[in-house]
């Protein structure tokens, strides 16, 4: 079964065929079925914007398709950037430019913890729906450091291993990510509605 990738940002979308492709999941990027553009992301939650990404392939392949909603959301900000994290201090703005200015919000705040954020959503033909969360707890870096990943992984230092995400190779970040979580998740569930469905 060959599934559709709901997402145009390049560096997600290599992450996710990367981490898919582990757990033997064929994938094609939206631009490969001949869609063009996305839906707008007027969902409140990180659930509701995957949905929402899902669907609209979806209808537009007639392909199952998958879609990853995500962010960053930081306690000392009250959640922010959260589902704007794409958005953060505006349109136009590189990662850099993003980061910078979280960095600048964040300035004299000893309370530091954060997580990404990774929902997924499936949308199947005949209507079925399976959904994934994953989370990657950390803290914000007072600067940044390391030149991997995307986004505002180089202020992000994981909880996990202490190290800052963008100091990590593609495999160790996909280990530990919210993204590798929430697929991980998701591949399990998939696995038993096809049994289910085979079986039926
Ligand atoms: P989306 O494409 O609307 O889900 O926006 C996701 C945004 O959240 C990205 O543009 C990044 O700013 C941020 N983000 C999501 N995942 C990551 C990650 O793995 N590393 C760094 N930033 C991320």
């Amino acid at each position: 079964m060959k599934f559709v990738l709901a997402s145009n940002n390049g560096k997600k979308l290599i992450e996710m065929r990367d981490i898919l492709s582990e757990l033997g999941i064929e994938v094609i990027s939206l631009s490969e079925a001949g869609v063009s553009g996305s839906p707008e992301e007027t969902g409140v939650t990180f659930a509701e914007n995957a949905l929402i990404k899902a669907d609209a392939a979806c209808a537009a392949t007639g392909m199952p398709s998958i879609a990853d909603d995500s962010g960053l959301v930081v306690d000392a900000l009250g959640g922010a950037p959260g589902v704007y994290s794409a958005r953060y201090g505006g349109p136009g703005l590189s990662d850099e430019q993003r980061y910078l200015l979280l960095l600048k919000n964040m300035e004299g705040k000893e309370q530091r913890d954060a997580r990404f954020v990774s929902s997924i959503a499936c949308r199947f033909p005949d209507g079925t729906l399976i959904t994934a969360e994953g989370v990657c707890p950390g803290t914000i870096m007072l600067a940044p450091s390391g030149s991997g990943g995307f986004g505002y992984d180089p202020v992000f230092r994981v909880e996990e291993t202490g190290r800052g995400m963008a100091e990590m190779t593609a495999e160790e970040k996909n280990a530990i990510s919210h993204r590798g979580r929430a697929l991980r998740t998701f591949c399990g569930k998939l696995r038993e509605h096809l049994l289910e469905v085979n079986d039926a």
